[in-house]
């Protein structure tokens, strides 16, 4: 049985760096960093240095950490801790 060997289109994933908008210093430089294992999610401004740790459910995506970081930042008016 000859098998037909299907040209596969190779799909190119490029792994950008999660970059989201920082509200403090609306620079697209906040990078959240996941830590699935104590359920915590870091987030870091490198423009203007805003930094948090919120807790968060297990297979949370950045991107819903970085919401909830975000809400958080508003409520509280809080650049330095969000506990
Ligand atoms: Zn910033």
């Amino acid at each position: 049985m000859g098998r037909r060997r299907k040209k596969e289109e190779k799909i190119i994933r490029k792994t950008l760096p999660e970059l989201f908008l920082c509200p403090n210093c609306a620079k697209n430089s906040i990078k959240v960093t996941i830590d699935p294992k104590n359920n915590l999610a870091g987030i870091r401004c490198s423009a203007c240095g805003l930094h948090g740790r919120i807790t968060i459910e297990p297979n949370t995506a950045p991107v819903d950490a970085y919401s909830m970081f975000v809400d958080k930042y508003y409520e509280e008016g809080v650049t330095q801790k969000v506990a």
